[in-house]
């Protein structure tokens, strides 16, 4: 009697359950992967692992462990290990290869491969967190009164590490983005602190803050105190346009004693604004667009703010 795959159609000498031993190994894969997502958590001063979102774990093998875990076995299996796998933030895929296993007796040994997903993070293991807070002694809280960019923010960690780099000292802790879109600069230095927010200071126009909190002591005891730096920038230079106290203006300089020269683009009226001022009546970048105008001989910039239209003679 012909013995024909249901799948394929070929003649075999095999059939299980209607198949033929290749088709029926197609549709009866030798594992799958339990969970859409393995989730990997390292602490990203120690390296310690945590483990089922429970216990932290300083040994690496255990990343293995957790991808090797997500996989469930339906059938016979001899090995398996990870081939290849990348952590990067986000999403990895790792490739486990399956050897010597089967998925029915009558068909001899073979290797598979199955893709596991892994979502790789960083967060602080609760040992160097509290390390980390038992150290701090300083906070820089960096904030801006227009949302901050990725370039502003880029420039705001290198100062951090150059002067850290200068000064050789270990007073720096870590870098936090803050919900409202600032940095805080955590140190255990104190006058690295200052330093560090006097360089932010001299590269961006800001005012700068101090507060000194106790944080344990007294009654006799040693005491330990917290700075508290308060950075507020105002991230403007020449060319940008800005909409102070509901009008229009284009920003000509900044000069370091603290004040703005503004040229409001409606009137052309030139004022000087205080660093300050701006602070405390607060600003919005509008959305813009800007060109230069050739006409006669003279260069104009045009400025157009919605359906706003602004030439400024001889500013291009
Ligand atoms: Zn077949
Ligand atoms: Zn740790």
């Amino acid at each position: 009697m012909r013995r024909v795959c249901a799948l394929c159609g070929r003649e075999t000498d095999i059939l299980i359950e209607g198949l033929c031993p290749d088709c029926y190994r197609k549709t009866h894969p030798l594992a799958r992967v339990k969970r859409d997502v393995v989730g990997i958590v390292r602490c990203p001063s120690c390296g310690a692992i945590l483990y089922r979102g429970g216990r932290w774990v300083r040994d690496p093998r255990v990343i293995e462990k957790l991808i090797l875990e997500s996989i469930e076995y339906m059938g016979r299996v001899t090995n398996a290990s990870i081939e290849t796998l990348s952590l990067r933030h986000g999403l990895n895929t790792a490739v486990v290869k399956i050897r010597g296993g089967s998925v029915h007796e009558l068909i001899s040994d073979y290797d598979e491969e199955v893709q596991v997903r892994v979502r790789y993070s960083e967060e602080l293991c609760p040992r160097c967190r509290d390390m980390i807070n038992e150290r701090e002694r300083a906070v820089i809280q960096v904030r801006s009164v227009v949302p901050m960019n990725g370039l502003l923010k880029r420039l705001i960690i290198d100062v951090v590490r150059k002067e850290t780099i200068k000064n050789e000292r270990s007073g720096f802790l870590k870098i936090e983005d803050t919900e409202e879109g600032g940095l805080d600069i955590k140190l255990s230095d104190q006058s690295l602190a200052r330093s560090i927010a006097y360089k932010i200071h001299k590269a961006v126009p800001s005012r700068v803050t101090e507060s000194q909190s106790v944080v344990r002591g007294g009654h006799g005891d040693k005491v330990i105190t917290k700075l508290s730096i308060s950075v507020a920038l105002v991230p403007l230079s020449r060319g940008s346009v800005i909409i102070y106290l509901n009008r229009p203006y284009y920003v000509l300089s900044y000069s370091q004693g603290g004040a703005f020269r503004l040229m409001e683009l409606g009137s052309r009226e030139i004022i000087n604004v205080r660093l300050s001022e701006i602070i405390k009546d607060g600003i919005s970048v509008p959305s813009y667009e800007t060109r230069c105008v050739e006409d006669r001989g003279s260069r104009s910039l045009e400025i157009m703010i919605g359906n706003d239209r602004y030439v400024l003679n001889g500013m291009c």
